[in-house]
């Protein structure tokens, strides 16, 4: 995926919290990139990652991944039970 797909896909947004603050494309191993902000790549204490409710609606399969292998790390439980709210598509699941 080249930058400009990219960032019209995000809308110039990371993908996870929206920010606007230095949004890089960042690897989801073998899924594809998505677009994140400096403070999600920057190992952000966990009430940050509530944002993640937000992204975990993505209709993109990147995202979605990105954000299903995140609330595995955050291993508190409210990131637990969004993991088991989400709803993917079984070929979105074959790439978790
Ligand atoms: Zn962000």
């Amino acid at each position: 995926m080249t930058w400009g797909t990219l960032m019209s896909r995000a809308h110039g947004m990371c993908e996870f919290c929206g920010g606007m603050d230095d949004c890089l494309p960042v690897e989801v191993d073998g899924v594809g990139e998505i677009l994140l902000c400096a403070i999600c790549e920057s190992d952000p204490p966990a009430e940050h990652w509530r944002c993640l409710e937000t992204a975990a609606q993505s209709e993109h399969p990147e995202v979605q991944v990105a954000v299903w292998r995140k609330l595995a790390e955050i291993g508190e439980p409210w990131a637990e039970d969004l993991r088991g709210r989400m709803r993917l598509a079984p070929e979105t699941q074959a790439l978790l």
